[in-house]
């Protein structure tokens, strides 16, 4: 596999941009060699600067349920980009996107647009501090929320692979503001909140768990937090930044059935562009400036080109039956590297919910963060290596999610799956 010219580029953005990168679990640092440099995307598939191509289960993270450079969300935005790329001013899409996002998770009666998903989650949870009067955030350990200060704390994702509990440059203070859970564990919910219930802003969780891998809640995990919030007269938010729209239509409350007070959104909702928005109850969401006193703003936010490419994604998910297909595509595979898995006698299991999976080098399923720790990277590792000589990206780390699309075909999973029969035995040695 050539790799000269993408060996080139990192070395030179590695002079500009720390780590050569602008999100560090980019440079393969868990998993070991160079990133290959992308040319460009097109459906299932990623074509890099020396000629490889890859099926991709990455999807630049999430947001692309309609695989790279779907046409239609192409040139939606180019006829968009002719009318002007930023306003500054109010305009008719910000409406329709919201109303659009409103009748899929009718929990989010008003919302708020911004930029990215970790600015979602720091606002909603500005606006959780302001309406309760109090300062605590309750999260789990493992689940991932952005890159706001207090937020990162055990914090999954990228930090799992870095070995930062927390980061440098975070102050103690915001950091002594949050407390973590363990996921699926009722119990330790329970004991925080006897011991600072009345401090309680909002408790934070992702509903099904991505950024330590998929961890799937227990049965009645998230009616046991929506229950004690209720009790504590907490605020209940969903993270669904990744679950949103790709769990079902209505992301993780509708399949689930539990509704939160507060939701945040990114990746899908702003179809490969950069959004992300909070929403919840009227009540709670009028305390937004300029309906109310709590400050939030953004240059770019509600922007024609990213309403634009999240109004298509949305148009698109709305037609026949994608997440029927997703998940039929999605247990193929899973099914496909079970048997692998079992035939070879590899010490790993296939966690998934819908079109999201994880192959986790452990005798059995993570239920949290500890659990999912103690999967062997080494053997991930050689999985992954293996499966991109084969030309299949899988995360660069154990610790994240693979995305399907509707972009994948079955020619894709069969591909993918005899690159997995030698990148298991790879593991193995
Ligand atoms: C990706 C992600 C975020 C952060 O979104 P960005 O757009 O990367 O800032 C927050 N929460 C969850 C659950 C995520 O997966």
């Amino acid at each position: 596999m050539k790799t000269q010219r993408s060996d080139e580029l990192f070395e030179e953005a590695k002079h500009y941009l720390p780590g050569g990168v602008d999100s560090p679990v980019r440079a393969f640092g868990s998993v070991g060699g160079k990133p290959f440099f992308v040319r460009r995307g097109s459906g299932s598939k990623l074509f890099d600067e020396d000629g490889n191509t890859y099926i991709d289960y990455v999807c630049s993270w999430g947001p692309l349920i309609l695989g790279h450079a779907h046409p239609r969300v192409v040139k939606a935005v180019q006829r968009a980009a002719e009318n002007g790329l930023t306003f500054g001013t109010p305009c008719e899409l910000e409406t329709v996107l919201a109303r659009m996002i409103s009748a899929a998770i009718p929990s989010m009666e008003m919302m708020r647009f911004v930029s990215s998903g970790t600015e979602a989650v720091m606002s909603a949870l500005r606006v959780a501090r302001a309406f309760t009067g109090r300062n605590k955030v309750l999260k789990f350990a493992g689940c991932y929320h952005g890159h706001s200060d207090a937020l990162l704390v055990k914090a999954g994702s990228g930090l799992a692979t870095l070995g930062l509990p927390s980061s440098p440059g975070v102050p103690t203070a915001w950091a002594n503001d949050t407390l973590i859970a363990r996921y699926n564990d009722i119990g330790s919910v329970e004991q925080l909140f006897s011991a600072h219930g009345k401090d309680i802003a909002a408790l934070i969780v992702e509903p099904v768990a991505a950024n330590m891998g998929v961890v799937l809640p227990k049965t009645g995990f998230l009616e046991d937090l929506r229950r004690i919030t209720d009790t504590y007269g907490a605020l209940l938010v969903f993270d669904e930044v990744i679950t949103g729209f790709r769990a079902s239509y209505g992301g993780a409350q509708a399949l689930l059935g539990v509704a939160p007070d507060l939701t945040t959104l990114g990746k899908i909702v702003g179809g490969g562009l950069p959004v992300g928005a909070y929403g919840g109850k009227r009540k709670v969401m009028e305390l937004v400036a300029p309906s109310g006193a709590v400050y939030q703003a953004g240059t770019l936010s509600g922007n024609p080109l990213a309403m634009t490419a999240g109004i298509e994604t949305l148009k698109v998910l709305r037609e026949g039956d994608p997440y029927g297909r997703l998940q039929k595509m999605t247990d193929v595979l899973t099914v496909g590297l079970s048997h692998l898995i079992g035939t070879l006698g590899v010490p790993a299991v296939v966690s998934s919910l819908g079109s999201l999976f994880t192959v986790f080098f452990s005798p059995e399923a993570a239920t949290d963060y500890d659990s999912a720790l103690m999967a062997d990277t080494d053997k991930y590792r050689k999985f992954f290596r293996a499966m991109l000589e084969a030309g299949v990206y899988v995360p660069p780390s154990q610790f994240e999610a693979c995305f399907v699309s509707l972009a994948h075909t079955e020619e894709d999973v069969d591909r993918t799956l005899e690159a997995a029969q030698r990148a298991f035995s790879a593991s193995l040695k």
